[in-house]
């Protein structure tokens, strides 16, 4: 034993996977995260179709490690005392301190947007929403991208009553290649979901959205526009950038503490040839992998990172895995029908499993 602490706070894929590797090494490690079960966020869009997903104990994750979970909230860092005070009155003291607690859905100060509508977040209340009174509402999901299209197909496949309706300030799935975007509109099409492009909301009532290009009348609202990091490393002074992101150097350490490592969504990690990785679990896991290795002494290299691709599920039947240059450029080429699905699925399931 060395008698260091380290206390890691999140317990997503950064963090978890970070607090199962470093809790291999000789130091003591808490974890905080309130959760009694891995959250496995990518599958928020199936809780809220009420399909069963399996989220491991966080306690078996962890099982043999040297590491000590306290099921609370980080409230508060003192980052001069070097202490995190948790939801429950503790003070916990840290020589080290992995700042892992991810993002949220951002609001983007939409009038009524945080009041009406429903976000990833709330999957469960969503699904009791829509399951609880079947009926022909229209469903109104906002936001063009991975997110928007992954909760609409979902829930058009789910619901199939009820008319569903993706509503996007520009292109749905226009960052995608030609083929990607074509396959992404004809899925959505074939399952029902009217596709509302160059609508941008700028209020929320409970009648639907307001929206330059023309109103959208819904019963339920869906905010899935994009994400924010959570407000505690800006609120306790660790050096943040203009969106909220944690500065860290190339071995993702603050900038401002040393003594701090933010890792994940939480983090805005520039690597050379690429610039700020993008928040996804598919740059969150590998970066709390790399943190176990670095304060276990297994590597003193900087993080590099290469993008491989991009997986979105299309419903439970379909999927599409865009093919992409290291730097997250797309290539032409796309993987879908039963290849792309059984690609996305295998990724999503086997990610708990790789959190050791
Ligand atoms: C519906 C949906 C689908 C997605 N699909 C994909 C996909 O296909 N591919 C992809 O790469 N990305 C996808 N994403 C994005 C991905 O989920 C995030 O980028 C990823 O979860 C970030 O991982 P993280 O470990 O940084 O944070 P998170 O997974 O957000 O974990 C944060 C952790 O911090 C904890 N926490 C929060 N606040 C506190 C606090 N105050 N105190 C203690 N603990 C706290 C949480 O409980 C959680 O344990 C999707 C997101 C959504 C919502």
């Amino acid at each position: 034993m060395t008698g260091k602490h380290i206390v890691v706070i999140g317990a997503g894929y950064a963090g978890l996977s970070a607090a199962a590797g470093i809790g291999r090494g000789p130091d003591r490690v808490t974890l905080v995260a309130p959760e009694q079960r891995f959250a496995h966020r990518v599958r928020q869009h199936e809780i809220a179709a009420g399909r069963p997903v399996a989220r491991p104990e966080i306690a078996r994750v962890l099982r043999g490690r040297r590491v000590v979970h306290r099921a609370t909230r980080a409230v508060e860092l003192d980052l001069a005392a070097r202490e995190v005070r948790t939801e429950d009155g503790e003070r916990l003291a840290y020589d080290t301190l992995v700042y892992a607690l991810g993002s949220r859905t951002a609001w983007g100060d939409v009038p009524g947007a945080a009041e009406h509508a429903y976000s990833a977040e709330r999957a469960e209340e969503l699904h009791r929403r829509l399951a609880g009174a079947p009926g022909t509402d229209t469903v109104a999901v906002v936001g063009g991208g991975a997110t928007g299209i992954e909760l609409a197909a979902e829930l058009a496949e789910a619901y199939p009553a009820r008319q569903v309706r993706l509503v996007a300030a520009g292109r749905v799935g226009g960052w995608l290649s030609e083929r990607g975007r074509a396959h992404v509109l004809a899925v959505l099409d074939h399952l029902g979901v009217r596709v509302d492009e160059q609508h941008r909301v700028t209020a929320v009532t409970a009648d639907g959205l307001t929206c330059e290009g023309g109103d959208v009348p819904a019963e339920v609202v869906v905010w899935a526009a994009s994400m924010e990091p959570q407000p505690l490393a800006a609120a306790s002074g660790l050096a943040v950038n203009a969106r909220g992101r944690a500065l860290v150097d190339d071995h993702l350490r603050s900038v401002s503490h040393p003594e701090v490592y933010v890792v994940g969504d939480a983090a805005a990690v520039d690597v050379p040839g690429i610039g700020e990785l993008r928040m996804a679990c598919a740059t969150a896991m590998p970066q709390g992998r790399y943190l176990a290795k670095l304060l276990t002494g297994r590597t003193g290299k900087p993080f590099s990172y290469r993008y491989v691709t991009q997986c979105l599920s299309l419903g439970r039947g379909k999927a599409l895995v865009q093919l992409i240059h290291g730097d997250d450029s797309v290539r032409p080429r796309v993987l879908t029908g039963a290849t792309g699905r059984l690609v996305k699925a295998g990724i999503v399931k086997g990610l708990p499993l790789s959190l050791r």
